[in-house]
């Protein structure tokens, strides 16, 4: 979010071309709903949610409309562009459309209770569609225009007004109940599906032209305007393309970092090494070890975290502004050697600094010792153990037992 001073009509692309909002429009709702400040950041509005979220979620005994309204709030607010737009233009600003926590309903409606404001003006809006689109990590990273058919149902000749229900959309229904009972029902008409109109449809089969921008991430849309199935006195609905990232053989993506697993032996982490690799958009790179640059198993600190090193700038585009990118990010595994000959230890000894000082010992005073496989998992576990059957067990099974440990 821009600090404030920044006006957003002068981009252009706001609903109202950019006019003062009207003045009476709400602008604090979502906020109060996330229980948040309006300067909240990205982070503690989805602090709040997720708070928020466990509270009231409907599995655990919470309400669903709050639930709901919870749900709304967070996906508008947590959207630059969408709380950049409720900002200004209230719900006005956000298309109920847009909010898939909405589940359809009315965003108005859904904060304000129904008939306490006006809805927006023009017709109702039909179903949009969502299609799914795998999009690879290179496509992603270099932009692409995909042609795609979609077939639509569009409305053939004038809708005429639906006989049965004289355009209501529903019929009354008078059943008998019993002796001198009847009841007045009211159901949707079958005719017209509750729609008041009566019409013809063809198919169309329309190809779009999708445009995946550079650095898009997995659950982006791209959307066209009332290219879904055209409905009578509705406006039509959208049809959406989701973004799904396919999975990369050899780069992992979080935001615009990239990340690549390298195994190295030993010998090249002590004594460098030098590696090709194709980049997303098939430039070659040849990473290279600095001389005496030691790649070591783990990082210096107190968690033994992986040992990871950076290239900066070679991550993915940044979606909007794609000269800005990312920074690559190298993972090293270390493959030690399984063994080694006693001539290459002895050979090594001598080279590699800070050799092992025998300790001087008499053997016959002390105990010689060697070491075994481990699985820290089962650090922990060892000694005898009574498991809590055997513990209630007559004295007499001697319920203690060794506990036998994996060796692997
Ligand atoms: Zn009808």
């Amino acid at each position: 979010m821009f600090g404030g001073g920044i006006p957003f009509g002068h981009f252009g692309g706001m609903p109202g071309g950019g006019g003062a909002p009207a003045e009476d429009v709400d602008t604090t709702k979502l906020y109060e709903t996330l229980e948040v400040d309006k300067s909240a950041s990205k982070k503690d509005i989805r602090k709040a949610y997720m708070k928020l979220s466990r509270t009231h979620h409907p599995d655990k005994g919470g309400d669903e409309h709050k639930f709901k309204e919870i749900s709304a709030a967070y996906e508008i607010l947590s959207d630059d562009n969408k709380r950049a737009q409720y900002d200004k233009y209230g719900l006005e600003g956000v298309s109920g459309d847009d909010v898939g926590a909405a589940g359809g309903e009315d965003l108005f409606s859904m904060f304000f209770g129904g008939g306490g404001r006006s809805r927006r003006a023009g017709p109702r809006k039909g179903p949009s569609v969502n299609h799914p689109l795998k999009v690879s990590l290179e496509d992603l990273y270099n932009g692409k225009t995909v042609k795609l058919a979609v077939n639509r149902k569009i409305i053939e000749g004038t809708p005429s007004e639906c006989t049965a229900c004289k355009g209501q959309g529903a019929v009354m229904e008078v059943r008998q109940l019993g002796p001198g009972m009847i009841t007045q029902m009211q159901r949707t008409c079958d005719q017209c599906k509750g729609q008041g109109m009566q019409c013809s449809f063809k198919s169309e089969r329309k190809v779009l032209e999708v445009h995946v921008e550079k650095g898009m991430m997995h659950n982006d849309r791209i959307s066209f305007r009332n290219m879904a199935d055209e409905v009578p006195k509705c406006e039509t609905g959208d049809v959406h393309f989701i973004i799904q990232e396919k999975d990369h053989e050899l780069f992992k993506r979080k935001g615009a970092d990239l990340l690549i697993v390298k195994e190295i032996s030993l010998n090249q982490a002590l004594c460098g090494f030098s590696w090709k690799m194709t980049h997303l958009d098939n430039r070659t790179l040849v990473i290279k070890s600095k001389p005496g640059e030691i790649i070591k198993p783990e990082m210096n600190t107190k968690e033994a975290l992986p040992y990871v090193k950076v290239l900066p700038d070679e991550g993915m585009p940044s979606k909007g502004n794609p000269f800005v990118k990312g920074n690559l990010y190298v993972m090293f595994r270390v493959q030690f050697p399984e063994t080694l000959s006693p001539e290459v230890v002895e050979q090594l000894k001598k080279l590699l600094p800070e050799p092992d000082v025998p300790e001087e010992y008499d053997p016959m005073e002390v105990e010689e010792v060697h070491l075994n496989e481990a699985d820290l998992r089962l650090f922990g576990k060892g000694g005898a153990h009574q498991s809590s059957s055997e513990a209630h067990d007559s004295d007499d099974e001697g319920g203690a037992q060794p506990v036998q440990c994996q060796q692997s």
